[in-house]
């Protein structure tokens, strides 16, 4: 194997020293990211502008290619510049070094998720210009804070500004999944997150009685129902190969809490959940029946969310939407196999899609193991280059729809 191949390639370098940027939580300091990335639009050639959505922490960094008919809606090319923490002790190579192995394997936190995605829309876009490219539409390429905490402080409210509403955007570009197969995921919708907590309140006093109405009867209650809708979800998952887990409602106890010590009844428990529901779940109707349960329970319960997203409109992946059209047609003229699908988690694709923008999740990123938030996160640098191809050919159709 030729090392010196992955060594000297120039897209390669631009990846790697992306990757040695530490913009890690829960402090990531993004200026060196700005520094990089001002660099690269300088190379480019290209005016980038610095947006601070929220606060002076969490910017973000648009470059900005005009196309031959500026006054059409614009194609927006969105990254993440933030990672997740690493635990260096479980890494084989350094989690910011960039390594590359005989393999062509570069070892980094964010090879995956997703400093590899916003790297390839440069790539893509430095191979256009150079080959003499002009596109019909515009095409702005972002990079934004936060993404990795929910995108509080990027993306959501970067949505909501004027600065945003000027960019004009018609369609957005955002991150997929890796795919230990030769299939690419494609990501059209995602599922609402809603973190509920039952407060539950009930009759205290001493562990030697048996008091009616206590919160452990309630909590038994609550999580008898809970348990029992998600073992539907399980048993609807089991009997259906075509579906996968982002077709149906994931409900899962992540929290519990309460008590005072062992010989007392304790007045209040706190049970919370972690619901993604499905694209075809009635959210009035799943609330009304979480409430139906706490009466059912005993009363004395009260709901309390973290978070309670509402129901989005999936993008269309039909002829009525002309960039699913582009895209795919820059999948079949690449020969490639796309699945598309609905995503497992959150990303700050949800946030576009929310503002009425039809948007794909993507990462071209096959034969490739899931190794996002994982330790030795790494992505084979052919992989890498031939997505930054695919993007070339999706970039410019859905430029030119
Ligand atoms: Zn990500």
């Amino acid at each position: 194997m030729d090392v010196n191949k992955w060594e000297s390639n120039e897209e390669l370098e631009y990846f790697r020293e992306y990757l040695r940027i530490p913009s890690v939580h829960p402090n990531p300091n993004y200026d060196a990211c700005l520094e990089f990335l001002q660099k690269q639009a300088k190379l480019l050639n290209l005016p980038v502008e610095v947006y601070y959505p929220l606060n002076k922490q969490n910017p973000v960094v648009i470059l900005t290619w005009l196309g031959l008919e500026p006054e059409l809606p614009t194609v927006l090319l969105n990254s993440h510049m933030d990672v997740v923490p690493v635990f260096p002790e479980n890494w084989t190579h350094p989690p910011f070094g960039a390594d590359i192995d005989e393999k062509g394997r570069i070892y980094a936190r964010g090879t995956q998720d997703m400093k590899c995605v916003g790297m390839q829309y440069l790539a893509a876009i430095r191979s256009l210009i150079r080959h003499g490219v002009r596109c019909k539409r515009t095409i702005h390429i972002s990079f934004v804070a936060d993404e990795e905490m929910g995108g509080r402080q990027g993306m959501r409210p970067f949505v909501h500004t004027p600065e945003f509403r000027s960019l004009n955007v018609g369609f957005g570009l955002d991150e997929g999944l890796a795919s230990p197969t030769e299939e690419f995921p494609v990501f059209y919708a995602e599922r609402s997150v809603w973190r509920v907590y039952f407060k539950i309140s009930g009759s205290a006093g001493h562990g030697s009685l048996l008091l009616p109405n206590t919160a452990g009867e309630k909590l038994n209650y609550i999580l008898g129902k809970m348990m029992a809708l998600r073992q539907v979800q399980v048993e609807t998952l089991a009997n259906n190969p075509e579906l996968s887990i982002g077709d149906v409602t994931t409900i899962n106890l992540t929290r519990v809490e309460g008590g005072v010590q062992s010989n007392v009844v304790p007045p209040q428990l706190t049970a919370g959940f972690d619901c993604r529901l499905a694209l075809d779940v009635d959210h009035q109707e799943f609330e009304a029946k979480l409430h139906k349960w706490c009466e059912e329970a005993g009363g004395g319960i009260e709901l309390e969310y973290e978070q309670k997203q509402p129901r989005v409109k999936p993008t269309s992946t039909d002829a009525s939407n002309p960039y699913w059209l582009a895209f795919k047609k820059a999948i079949d003229d690449l020969d490639l196999k796309i699945k598309p699908q609905i995503f497992t988690g959150g990303t700050d694709s949800r946030y576009i899609r929310q503002v009425g923008i039809p948007a794909l999740g993507f990462s071209p990123m096959n034969y490739t193991p899931v190794l996002l938030h994982d330790h030795d996160e790494y992505l084979q640098a052919d992989i890498y280059l031939k997505g930054v191809e695919i993007y070339t050919k999706i970039i410019s159709n859905v430029a030119n729809v």
